[in-house]
């Protein structure tokens, strides 16, 4: 296990003297420390990333598939290691620690692909009418890219972004979540020892408030490409602007899910509850409010509970568990005082709503169900980041697309209805970046990633990813040659 900034290739306990822990979410307890990094680890991390673009822009498409391949060869190769860090550090079932390992796999090899397009696009011809000009475009990459990363999924943060700047040919700075910053590290090493050049890739690990706000500030950064809250993000805006840094946003979401009445209750029981307790509900497109149809919400509900009592709660290392604690002691106390509220508003708690039995230690808390919720209740107007769902009915299609619609946010959005067409209005209507019919929170790594609206601009995966790491260069030709005969040019004197 690293334990030290990677800059440049190699290992650095860093100048500031100050760390911070890890802590395991299922006990609680500290088994590690890393170095909180400020602006000189920043500062020799930009310089290292700097250095190496000089070399790396003029590579091809298809070196950097070959590195890129050789790195997805070795994550699969170091899949039990992998899985293992990130469920110690961030308490996610095993299973889903395996699946985000495999992912990020075919996501460096997807980019592989579509860095080794890139050489075959070439320079691509502007139709320019009138003959006197030969107009082509060329993409070059943006440079170097400061990286700042959440919590929730910590190796698939990591890979949306970094896999894509390589394809791209820019440098990168990662600074990870501190409540997660050790597969960061590992995945560096691994990434290094798989052929990248030094300085292309280096990651500082510390706290937002410094080693974040350093990197946002550098001004030997092109971009900053950052993931996290809203408020975090808007800060981030903020402060690029004043050296005018290009931004990619990716926020938070309050995701609706629409069930119509003519659903197949069961499929639909579980895509709800896929979509509101995988990852323990800590994810931007989590599924935090249910729109359910008046005619089956009373069966609906009744199966919800059930399926949701049924899921086992423990530690991400247990056999067969489906729900790991969250993430933090700070995100434990905001999520249970969002139970709360929710109680003292009036919301009714239909399963769940504390700690789950017999677990004492670690940051465990139930998938909890609110039902009598209101569109004015902090539980359903507020990104939650944690297992809770609250649950409103409605009577029509026309009251359902208005009830989703009336928030901030518009990262995702899901319908569940058996008849077709109905689904592609509805998805055509829900303002969000991702729409899902009769399916919930599948990720297709082809496709775009992003909201509208609170939750962000720009987009991640897919060739959307590797454009963000690309600024088109215009290159226009003069064919007529000679001048443009605009101003009345005197003759030359003789001489
Ligand atoms: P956060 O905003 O608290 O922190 C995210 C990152 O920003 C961390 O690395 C943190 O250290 C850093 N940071 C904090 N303050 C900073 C500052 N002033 N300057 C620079 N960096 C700073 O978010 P979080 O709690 O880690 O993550 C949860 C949030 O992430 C949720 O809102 C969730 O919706 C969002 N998220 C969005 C997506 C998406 O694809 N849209 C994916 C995952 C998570």
């Amino acid at each position: 296990m690293q334990s030290m900034h990677f800059i440049g290739n190699d290992w650095f306990a860093g100048t500031t003297g100050k760390t911070f822990d890890c802590v395991d979410p299922a006990t609680g307890q500290v088994f590690a420390t890393l170095p909180a990094g400020g602006a000189a680890e920043v500062d020799a991390a930009v310089t290292a990333a700097r250095q190496a673009f000089e070399g790396w822009k003029a590579t091809t498409g298809t070196d950097r598939a070959r590195i890129l391949r050789a790195i997805a060869r070795a994550i699969t190769a170091n899949r039990d290691r992998l899985a293992s860090l990130e469920t110690r550090d961030n308490g996610k079932p095993l299973a889903e620690a395996f699946l985000d390992v495999d992912t990020i796999a075919q996501i460096y090899d997807m980019y592989a692909d579509l860095a080794e397009d890139l050489d075959r696009r070439g320079e691509e011809a502007v139709a320019v009418p009138g003959g006197a000009f030969r107009t082509t475009v060329a993409y070059r990459p943006i440079g170097v890219v400061g990286m700042i990363t959440p919590w929730n999924f910590p190796l698939e943060q990591f890979t949306w972004k970094v896999a894509p700047a390589i394809a791209a040919g820019c440098c990168a700075v990662v600074k990870p979540s501190e409540f997660t910053s050790l597969s960061a590290l590992e995945i560096a090493g691994i990434i290094a020892e798989a052929g990248l050049p030094a300085g292309v890739l280096n990651v500082v690990t510390g706290l937002g408030s410094e080693a974040g706000e350093a990197l946002v500030r550098h001004p030997g950064v092109d971009k900053i490409s950052f993931t996290g809250s809203t408020a975090t993000g808007k800060r981030i805006m903020r402060t690029a602007a004043e050296d005018l840094k290009r931004v990619g946003l990716e926020l938070g979401g309050k995701n609706p899910v629409v069930v119509f009445d003519d659903v197949d209750i069961e499929a639909a029981v579980e895509w709800v509850a896929f979509g509101a307790f995988i990852n323990q509900g800590q994810v931007c497109t989590a599924t935090s409010r249910l729109l359910i149809q008046d005619g089956i919400a009373d069966r609906f509900l009744k199966r919800l509970v059930e399926v949701t009592e049924a899921i086992r709660v423990g530690a991400g290392t247990e056999e067969g568990v489906k729900m790991g604690p969250l993430v933090s002691q700070p995100q434990y106390d905001k999520v249970m005082a969002y139970i709360g509220a929710g109680r003292a508003a009036g919301a009714k708690v239909l399963t769940g709503g504390g700690r789950p039995m017999g677990r004492d230690a670690g940051f465990f808390v139930q998938p909890t169900i609110f039902a009598e919720v209101t569109p004015d209740m902090s539980i359903w107007r507020e990104e939650i980041f944690g297992p809770i769902l609250s649950v409103m009915r409605f009577a029509n299609e026309a009251e359902a697309v208005r009830l989703a619609n009336d928030t901030a946010y518009g990262l995702a959005a899901t319908v569940l209805t058996a008849d077709a067409a109905r689904a592609e209005r509805v998805a055509d209507a829900l303002d969000a970046g991702i729409t899902w019919q009769n399916c919930n929170n599948m990720v297709v790594i082809q496709a775009p990633w992003g909201g509208v609206k609170k939750s962000g601009m720009g987009r991640e995966l897919g060739r959307w990813g590797l454009e963000s790491f690309l600024e088109p260069k215009q290159k226009t030709r003069w064919l007529p040659g000679g001048g443009l005969g605009w101003y009345d040019i005197p003759a030359t004197a003789a001489e």
